[in-house]
């Protein structure tokens, strides 16, 4: 067996070299090579610190050997010696993760300064005061990295010292008071650890080394991880590179640099520098730094240098750096270069200009952005803020939104009709709380998840929503609101981002959306390449028109439930429901279909000319009435009050008996969908007739209705059959009635296990699918939509037993499994048979890409995510 290789002169790495040198390390092994000026140094590679890892922390053989090897080959070059008293080499230890983790693991500067050696070094530099400064700088960095000593032991030291001295700030210190403050400095160290530290510079390496290592488990490293989704394995390199000093003197510098405005993506200087000071100094914000163009004046060459070296290192990685520089007594070194981070609004833009630029192809340029940049565009979002928030729930609809509680939909509905900006809190969010959404700024909500109402219907409307935000609670006497320890009163306000789920008290600054000609143009590329199709789930006329402005090929999902609860047609559903027989029931019926039909002539007409799949009735009808808790409590009232009339009891009574019967252990799997038309066939001969009726109105006036009717809730072959069969039937008495035909698809959703598992029996009947994930998630897995997330599902997130929230990205091995076996066995029938997905997974760019190499036809999504959907579906075309 040879023996590993952990140790790399920067000479033999490249920018290739990413996972084994990590990102620090590969790119300054690859600046070497373009002839970019770097200090010298060596990487230990992230192979040596898994297998130290993996070893309960001891060093595997021969590691200690090469780097020994390593640094005298650095030695070699650099004509000095570790610990070497007349031409000493100091070197930095640094982290590098293969994916930057910026400020989660440990440093140390200066190794190499010791008695022995600072003595030299303020000769070399003609400058004792900073030999001395750095050799106490080194003794608190050793001290606290590589031996625990607590950061407050050096601080309390260099605080006493100062307040004997007199001086206000560290560098009204002389350097006696340093050469003092390093004696103090050791005692502090020697207390703690109860030895000194190591006189050996080598030991003194090996140890730091080693500290490094042992950052990558620090926890805030893992928690880092956990956060941004980096496996825990890939250990972290370390990078051992001669010490530059940009501290010595006014010939010297350091800045960091963009190769463009990461704030705009403008092509044009960005950086800072601070003469003669070192990067903690800019980090700290002791002083401030000066705008990159001054350098010219007081560094002329490093400063055209530089500016080369950001065109070089811009042309090899075609994309925007992020560049940190040192300028020692004049010479330039390049530290770090790296994909520069930059907002959602640069992204675009370095994007489309890089591509003219003739830089990338647009597919490439289509491969650098994140989905979730675009996202931010769509909506409001939170502008640079410090705040820690009071609270955070799950991020159920994208946007920031700001606006006074307000703690039921009545008044949130009249504030908010009056132009005032209030947000919505409730426990949970029904039906009845649709008037208030859509006035309010935001929703947030105690209980729920992902796929529950107030999220569903945020989403629809583009509102920003936070829900299952456990950590709330509601009195609604009081009128309160209660987060954690603070308690706000109706009225107070609060900033919700329904992008991360954070929710503060107070008002935070807005940044409004910014669709524009760079958006434009991106997602105009995405659409060239995408295979998927994408629809919208829109359930009304505006939102329909706002999902074509958006791009939407058509309407995947039109949920008529929504028409259901509009305020002004609950009185006539409530007498559908409750009505005493058939006759009763075909009356109000009557009165509910041309409200029916208005709507769908409404959505029919915004999508003129594309397809539009409007799905027939699908909630248990309970879910129409007053809750049961709220109408027992009415009964209770009207018996207690003096002259109520016996009347008015009798009815309240009916109601709450109706409730009771219709109420059931389990709705979600109960008497909806499918299974409540085949009940009352009258519902959906109702809705099928509206159905007809609009499109035939809307082709007079003009336009081109393209409708299909969806069946939800199928499970057996034969409900398809018979629902078609009355679909068909109430279809041509209205062809009948009109006296000429259309073309109307009948499909069904497949969104339980048993339909995806006889898909072929029920393609039969079907001419198109769509995969309603939700529900496939929910019985698939068994899990509660509306519960899950506010109980056991968070832990599971939290503690790794599930990857991702399955009611967001879908759960591929298992719900997926389902989607794969529905889309073959239904083709296996029907080759022809169109696919599509109208879940909340439509939306969601990991889930797309699933769905992609499951060959369906398209996806359906809100209106708002539409454009990140054509967008995530041509990168995984791209794929
Ligand atoms: C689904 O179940 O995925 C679906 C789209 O239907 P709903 O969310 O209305 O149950
Ligand atoms: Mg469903």
């Amino acid at each position: 067996m040879t023996q590993q290789r952990y140790l790399y002169d920067l000479a033999d790495g490249d920018a290739s070299m990413k996972a084994l040198l990590g990102g620090k390390g590969a790119g300054v092994a690859q600046m070497l090579r373009l002839g970019v000026p770097v200090p010298d140094g060596f990487t230990v590679s992230t192979a040596a610190s898994v297998d130290t890892t993996a070893n309960d922390g001891e060093w595997p053989a021969g590691l200690w050997e090469e780097t020994l090897a390593a640094l005298t080959r650095l030695e070699e070059r650099t004509g000095r010696g570790l610990g070497d008293p007349e031409r000493p080499l100091l070197v930095s230890v640094r982290s590098g993760a293969v994916v930057s983790m910026p400020g989660m693991m440990d440093t140390i500067l200066n190794l190499g300064i010791s008695d022995a050696t600072v003595e030299a070094l303020g000769r070399e530099a003609g400058d004792p005061r900073f030999a001395w400064d750095s050799y106490r700088r080194f003794l608190q960095m050793y001290g606290e990295v590589v031996e625990g000593v607590p950061a407050h032991a050096y601080e309390d030291a260099l605080t006493a010292m100062k307040r004997d001295r007199g001086a206000a700030q560290d560098t009204d210190l002389s350097t006696d008071d340093l050469r003092e403050l390093v004696e103090v400095f050791k005692i502090v160290s020697r207390t703690h650890i109860g030895s000194d530290l190591p006189a050996d510079p080598q030991e003194a390496l090996r140890r730091a080394i080693d500290a490094v290592f042992r950052s990558w488990l620090n926890p805030r490293a893992g928690v880092y991880r956990r956060a941004n989704g980096i496996p825990d394995d890939l250990g972290t390199a370390v990078n051992v590179m001669q010490m530059v000093f940009g501290n010595r003197g006014e010939t010297s510098a350091t800045g960091v640099c963009f190769t463009r405005n990461p704030a705009t993506g403008a092509k044009e200087l960005y950086g800072e520098f601070l003469l003669n000071a070192q990067g903690e100094d800019v980090v700290a914000g002791i002083r401030t730094p000066r705008p990159l163009a001054e350098m010219e004046a007081v560094l002329p060459q490093a400063y055209a240098q530089l500016l080369e070296v950001m065109g070089t290192l811009e042309s090899y990685y075609r994309d925007m750096q992020d560049i940190e520089f040192t300028v020692e007594d004049t010479v330039l070194y390049l530290l770090q270069t790296r994909a520069g981070k930059r907002t959602a609004a640069a992204a675009l833009k370095v994007a489309r200009d890089l591509v003219e630029e003739g830089v990338l192809t647009r597919e490439e340029a289509i491969g650098r952005i994140e989905p979730a940049q675009l996202d931010q565009l769509l909506h409001p979002a939170l502008g640079d803020h410090g705040q820690t928030p009071a609270t955070r729930g799950l991020a159920a609809s994208p946007g920031a939104a700001v606006g006074e509680v307000v703690l039921d939909s009545d008044t949130a509905e009249r504030r908010g009709k009056a132009g005032e900006a209030v947000v919505l809190v409730r426990w949970e969010t029904t039906p009845d709380d649709i008037a208030g959404t859509l006035v309010a700024q935001g929703v947030l909500t105690a209980h729920g998840g992902m796929t529950s109402h107030a999220a569903v219907v945020a989403r629809g409307m583009g509102k920003p929503c936070v829900a299952g935000a456990s950590d709330i609670s509601i009195d609604t006497d009081a009128k309160t609101l209660r987060i954690g320890d603070v308690t706000l009163a109706e009225g107070d306000v609060i900033t919700l981002d329904g992008s991360t789920g954070e929710v503060f008290a107070g008002a935070l600054e807005l940044v409004p959306p910014q669709i524009n000609a760079d958006f434009a143009a991106v997602v105009g590329w995405a659409d060239e390449v995408r295979r998927l199709g994408v629809r919208a789930n829109a359930d009304n006329g505006p939102d329909a028109a706002k999902a074509r402005e958006f791009g939407a090929e058509g309407i995947g999902l039109c949920r008529t439930e929504h028409m259901f609860m509009e305020q002004d047609r609950l009185p006539a559903v409530r007498k559908m429901i409750l009505a005493g027989d058939d006759a009763e029931r075909a009356t109000a019926l009557e009165e509910i279909l041309p409200m029916q039909q208005a709507d769908f002539e409404a959505i029919l007409e915004a999508m003129s000319g594309l397809p539009v799949t409007i799905r027939l009735l699908d909630p248990p009808l309970h879910e129409f009435l007053p809750s049961l808790v709220d109408q027992a409590l009415e009964v209770q009232r009207l018996e207690l009050t003096e002259g109520t009339h016996p009347t008015d009891l009798r009815h309240a009574r009916a109601l709450l008996a109706q409730i009771k019967k219709l109420t059931e252990q389990n709705p979600m799997l109960g008497t909806r969908g499918v299974r409540l038309a085949l009940l009352h066939p009258e519902i959906p001969q109702m809705q099928v007739r509206a159905i007809a009726r609009a499109a035939f109105a809307v082709a007079d006036r003009g336009s081109d209705p393209r409708v299909e009717i969806m069946v939800p809730l199928v499970a057996y072959a034969e409900e398809l059959r018979r629902m078609r069969a009355i679909i068909e039937t109430t279809l041509e008495d209205e062809f009948d009635r009109a006296g000429r035909r259309l073309e109307i698809p009948v499909g069904t959703m497949i969104e339980l296990p048993r339909a995806a598992v006889v898909a072929d029996q029920i393609a039969e009947h079907a001419d198109f699918f769509s995969f309603g994930t939700n529900d496939l998630t929910q019985t698939g897995v068994g899990i509660s939509r509306d519960d899950a997330e506010g109980a056991f599902l968070s832990h599971y997130l939290d503690s790794d037993v599930v990857p991702d929230n399955p009611f967001s990205t879908i759960d591929v091995d298992g719900v997926g499994g389902l989607v794969e076996l529905g889309a073959e066995r239904g083709r296996s029938a029907r080759p022809d048979l169109k696919l599509g997905v109208c879940g909340e997974h439509g939306g969601d760019p990991a889930s797309i890409a699933v769905f992609e190499r499951l060959g369906l036809d398209y996806v359906s999504c809100s209106p708002y995510r539409v454009p990140i959907a054509r967008f995530a579906a041509a990168q995984a075309t791209l794929e």
